[in-house]
């Protein structure tokens, strides 16, 4: 289990800058590499590059929250893990030699549709491993590259990749050593199925679950996050706006709150903000989360979470 929150660390970009930023906070030109060398061996870090669910959001009113869908990119001495290729992963750098592995929680359009722009897919000498659970009757890795197939992309994605690229199908839960920490993960309750990953070391443990509907049953993230010293959930909708979409794979900020509460988490993030939600209405959501579980606060994109060495 993790040391505690004493030895986490949780910024934004937008106050200064971190290790792998730019000075003025953007993440244009990031460069993930940059902060591997820092860190020993059980030491991580998780930052948020894509908090956004459904669509990307645009416009000064979404700014400091962010813009950019679904990802979570996570180093370690051992590599780069993202889960998720949101939009946010297009503004991505890594470092000549760094292996890379992205695991998908799903394959639904605002998780991969960073995918084909995804720089180190097209750098020559480069080994990346994309994974993920198998679900519906198409092979996993034909799912995932028969969206980036004309009509809906110009040429067959896989044709264009100038990296060695590895699809490998996971089994609908599973525990493994990856890229410097240990990867675990389960189902949970979405349209057609998405999955849920801890990720940790001695030194800590981050709960990701984007997409998830609490309401139709919370038993297998209930377990996966047990004393997770953060958990980054699934609170697309507001508490008055969920009764409209029984169904439709999301949460609310009372749900996830009560579920950080359930699991005995150290921190809670609410994440796959709608597009729709501005600046204001993000905080909303996360002052009715703090109602129920105080240590709760909006993902914002950016936000990096370090798992360290003990002080
Ligand atoms: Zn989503
Ligand atoms: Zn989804």
């Amino acid at each position: 289990m993790g040391l505690g929150l004493q030895n986490l660390v949780a910024s934004t970009s937008l106050g200064y800058p971190l290790p792998g930023e730019c000075p003025d906070g953007q993440l244009s030109d990031h460069r993930s590499g940059d902060s591997l060398a820092e860190l020993s061996s059980a030491a991580w870090s998780a930052q948020l590059i894509g908090v956004r669910g459904s669509l990307p959001a645009s416009g000064r009113q979404t700014q400091r929250t962010g813009g950019a869908t679904t990802t979570l990119l996570v180093r370690s001495s051992a590599g780069v893990l993202l889960v998720d290729a949101g939009s946010g992963i297009a503004n991505l750098r890594i470092d000549e030699g760094v292996p890379i592995e992205i695991v998908f929680t799903h394959l639904h359009h605002d998780h991969i549709c960073g995918l084909p722009f995804f720089t180190p897919l097209y750098e020559r000498g480069r080994e990346i491993t994309l994974s993920g659970v198998g679900r519906g009757e198409a092979a996993w890795s034909q799912a995932l590259v028969g969206a980036f197939q004309p009509p809906y992309f110009p040429v067959p994605i896989e044709r264009t990749w100038d990296a060695r690229v590895a699809l490998r199908a996971l089994a609908p839960e599973g525990d493994e050593p990856l890229l410097g920490v240990n990867l675990r993960w389960a189902e949970v309750p979405h349209p057609g199925g998405a999955t849920a990953f801890r990720i940790e070391t001695e030194r800590g443990a981050l709960v990701y679950a984007p997409d998830v509907e609490l309401a139709k049953g919370a038993d297998s993230l209930v377990a996966l996050a047990q004393g997770a010293d953060v958990l980054v959930v699934d609170a697309h909708f507001s508490t008055e706006e969920y009764p409209r979409h029984v169904g439709w794979g999301h949460s609310t900020p009372a749900q996830a709150a009560a579920l950080a509460t359930s699991a005995g988490v150290g921190k809670l993030l609410l994440t796959h903000h709608a597009p729709w939600r501005d600046d204001a209405a993000v905080e909303a959501l996360v002052d009715e989360a703090r109602q129920i579980f105080a240590a709760a606060d909006a993902a914002r994109e950016g936000m990096e979470l370090l798992f360290l060495d003990p002080r």
